[in-house]
Order: structure tokens, then sequence, then C-alpha cells
């Protein structure tokens, strides 16, 4: 431990496993307090009892506005400010264009999409109070180039890319930084959906890094982000994909 993130205060959605599990961990052994959020009350109440005093867990569907307002207000009540919000929280869909219904497309971009607009929403007022916020937006490798069979979770992951660069420049002024973060390959419980399909840890073999993601790689970049080192860094993409965009691999 070496208190990077030391007075921070960070609300991370869809903490109750995979990536933001991860982060929520990352962050407390950093020093930060976390307020885990999720629509798995169960597990999410599991990872803050683990972490202890550093934590609480909320319930926040992140398409609903008002629990949205709530999550944010708890926050500020438990820890009495809010530094860091990481829009985490996803689904995806994969399933070829031609049989993607429009209820599939909309419940895609309602939690993806507009779940990361609401939460930048209502975490603005807390954050610009510290005049030293910063909000993580999770996209993807799918926000930087296209993915077959992913329709509606590749409009979704470009939306989020273009409205963190929105938000940047509207934000900028109050002292809130905004990031996009693209992450490849991550064996996280998201990856059974491909596993369901046949794809499995083989798939690797595809990355110039030669593995899968485990989500503490990633955590490692939502750490830089939500520190005080990546001060001068707002509305820019970061990726971590073991090279995945860098082109195709040749061995
Ligand atoms: P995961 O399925 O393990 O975790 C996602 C979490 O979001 C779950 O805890 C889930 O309950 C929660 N969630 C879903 N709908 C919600 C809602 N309406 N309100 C609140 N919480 C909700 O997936 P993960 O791999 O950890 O994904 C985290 C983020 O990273 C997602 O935004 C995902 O799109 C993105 N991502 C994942 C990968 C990958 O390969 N796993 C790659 C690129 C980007």
């Amino acid at each position: 431990m070496t208190n990077r993130l030391k007075g921070k205060v960070a609300l991370i959605s869809g903490g109750a496993r995979g990536m933001g599990e991860s982060h929520a961990r990352r962050f407390v052994a950093e020093g930060a307090n976390v307020v885990i959020s999720d629509v798995l009350d169960e597990e999410g109440a599991t990872v803050a009892k683990d972490l202890g005093d550093a934590a609480a867990y909320v319930h926040l569907d992140v398409t609903d506005e008002g629990q949205w307002n709530d999550a944010v207000t708890t926050t500020t009540d438990r820890f009495g400010h809010l530094d860091v919000l990481v829009n985490n929280a996803g689904i995806v869909h994969v399933m070829p264009m031609a049989m993607t219904t429009v209820e599939d497309f909309r419940r895609v971009v309602d939690i993806n999409q507009i779940g990361v607009f609401l939460g930048m929403k209502a975490a603005v007022p807390a954050l610009a109070a510290t005049k030293n916020g910063s909000i993580i937006n999770i996209s993807s490798v799918a926000g930087l180039i296209g993915a077959q069979g992913h329709i509606a979770y590749c409009a979704s992951k470009w939306a989020v890319r273009g409205m963190t660069k929105v938000a940047a420049l509207e934000l900028a002024s109050l002292g809130v930084r905004v990031n996009s973060i693209h992450p490849g390959l991550i064996d996280t419980p998201m990856f059974d959906e491909y596993r369901k399909l046949g794809i499995d840890e083989a798939a690797g073999a595809s990355v110039p890094i030669g593995r899968l993601a485990e989500a503490d790689d990633v955590s490692e970049l939502a750490l830089y982000l939500a520190s005080d080192e990546s001060r001068y860094s707002t509305g820019s993409e970061f990726v971590v994909d073991g090279g995945m965009t860098a082109g195709p691999v040749g061995r």
C-alpha cells in the first residue's frame, strides 16, 4: 500500500463483481473510501463488508436518475465528499445486427450509455465542490473500432467515448477531469457470455500480448486516473487491450 488515493472518496457503479469489484479493492488498498453500487445487492454488500469501514454498499440501477441522486447523497453523507466517479456498470449483447431487436438495442443503450450520462449528471455538483474531481467512464475497444455481432454494444461504447469528451470540455473549468478507459478482452463474469458461444481463454492467442487480461490489469489504469498523478489528462482515451487495436497479430 502506497496511499496513492489517501483522502479520496470514490463511487463505483457495477462494483459487485468483475472489474468494478477489482477497482474497489485496489482503491481501498491505496487509501480511498469507496461506495460500491450495483443491482446485485447480495454480492455488492459482501464485497463492501469484506473491505471493512473503508467501504459501503448502495443499491443503484444506473438507468434510474433518482437512484443516482440517492447514491451520491449516501456517499457524501457517509464519507463527507466525493472525488471520483467510476461509471463501470454495463452489459454486453452479442447478436448479429439482423437478429437484434429494438428492445435489445434500447436495453443496452439504457444501461451502458444513458447510465453513464445520468451518473455524470448526478455526481457533478459533489465532484465540483472538491474542485479536484475525476470521472472515469468505462468504454471498450468496441468504442474505438467495430466489433462484429455487437451493434448495440458498439453504439453505446462509442457514445461513452463521445460523451466523455463533451463532459471534459464542460467540466474542466470546474476542476473535474473526465476520461474514458477502453479495455480489450477481460476475464470477468461478462466474459462468460463468450464462453457460452465457445470462446474461451484460447482467444488470448489473438491478442498481441498473448493472453486475456485479468480485471486488475485494468484497475492499475483506473487507479492512475483516479489519482492526482493524472492531473493534466482530460477528455482522453486510455486503452488497456494488450495491443488488440494496434493491428493484426503475425504469429
Ligand atoms: P461484469 O458483468 O462482471 O460486471 C458488470 C457489473 O455491472 C455487474 O456487477 C452487473 O450487475 C452491473 N450492472 C449491470 N446492469 C446494471 C444496472 N442496470 N445498474 C447497475 N449495475 C448494473 O462485467 P465487467 O467485465 O466487469 O464489465 C465492467 C465494464 O467494463 C462494463 O461497462 C463493460 O462493458 C466493460 N468492458 C468489459 C470488457 C470485458 O471483456 N469483460 C471489455 C471492455 C469493456
